[in-house]
């Protein structure tokens, strides 16, 4: 009998749990808010109903799945998740791997939430026609997955982190306390900290928190982005140029060391900006490409939203890079 599959996609603001076949097709998927308040426990739960509502959607038992993979941020070892920082009361070590596995009732593997999207873009998406690829998540922050020569590249556990690779020395702060990182221009919370000075401190004109405002929304979300450009904001469309052209130059950067065939641009802003807005990086990219004649091939992560999830979910496949 063919095995299904569960996988989860553990973000700051959301848990995006999917069902997929063992053909990694989605049979049925869920969102849930990721909690503001409690800790790793009360995360954990949520994590749970997710995969629930997910399962149910699928029409299967979570005790009859072949395994739930997790895609995770901060530290991940043997079953557990350490200094997973933008997630509520988790700067300390907790046995996630263990408590899902006796609340679902099936094998529970964790993995870095980055390197998981990556590996599903390679496995199924954007990157499947080559051999070496850079995954560019670009949401609240900027992170990075590595596939070199076919398989997944961690380093010691900290690879990838493509987000604090400095394109001005000196340059704007970083959330990381570092100066000049790529992600101090690119970032969406960078961006919206940049926006709110400009509007608030300059008296820039701007209807980015006037459209924040009329969706309900208590943050620049990638869809407000989205629709301050469509209307032609300045102010909107001025921050956006700076941050592909920060996005241009850290990506060139990393292409010029590692000279990967492809590069996906996937994240809630990669996603929701698309194509448009990965040819412009590409344009960006070309005047800090050494080998200039030979750039990589851009593309918008395939998978889309639901990319990280299914990615998690490969971790249970004995034939994917990522198990
Ligand atoms: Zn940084």
């Amino acid at each position: 009998m063919a095995r299904s599959f569960g996988g989860i996609d553990l973000g700051g603001t959301k848990i995006q749990a999917v069902i997929v076949d063992d053909d990694h097709k989605p049979l049925g998927s869920a969102r849930r808010p990721t909690p503001t308040e409690g800790g790793p426990a009360d995360v954990a739960s949520e994590m749970e109903h997710a995969l629930r509502d997910a399962a149910k959607a699928a029409d299967i038992e979570p005790s009859k799945l072949g395994g739930v993979g997790v895609g995770s941020p901060g530290v991940i070892a043997e079953g557990n998740v350490t200094s997973a920082r933008n997630l509520p009361g988790w700067e300390g070590s907790f046995p996630l791997a263990k408590k899902l596995e006796a609340a679902l009732g099936c094998p529970v593997a964790l993995g870095n939430d980055v390197q998981v999207a990556t590996d599903a873009e390679f496995s199924l998406g954007a990157g499947r026609l080559y051999d070496s690829l850079l995954g560019v998540f670009w949401g609240t922050g900027v992170g990075g997955g590595l596939i070199l020569d076919r398989r997944p590249w961690t380093g010691r556990g900290g690879a990838g982190e493509i987000g604090h690779v400095v394109v001005e020395m000196d340059g704007a702060r970083c959330t990381c306390g570092r100066r000049g990182c790529m992600e101090a221009y690119a970032g969406r919370g960078a961006m919206e900290i940049y926006a709110r000075k400009l509007h608030k401190d300059k008296g820039r004109k701007t209807d980015l928190f006037k459209l924040m405002k009329e969706h309900e929304r208590t943050r620049l979300t990638s869809g407000i982005w989205a629709r301050a450009l469509e209307k032609h904001d300045k102010l909107a469309t001025e921050i956006l140029d700076r941050a592909v052209k920060a996005l241009g130059a850290g990506i060139a950067s990393v292409v010029n060391v590692l000279d990967v065939e492809g590069v996906v641009i996937g994240g809630g802003l990669g996603v929701r900006l698309g194509h448009p807005f990965a040819k412009r990086i590409a344009e960006e990219m070309q005047p800090h490409l050494f080998d200039d004649a030979h750039p990589p091939h851009v593309h918008v992560a395939a998978l889309g939203d639901l990319g990280g999830a299914i990615g998690a979910s490969l971790l249970l496949d004995p034939d994917s890079p990522a198990s």
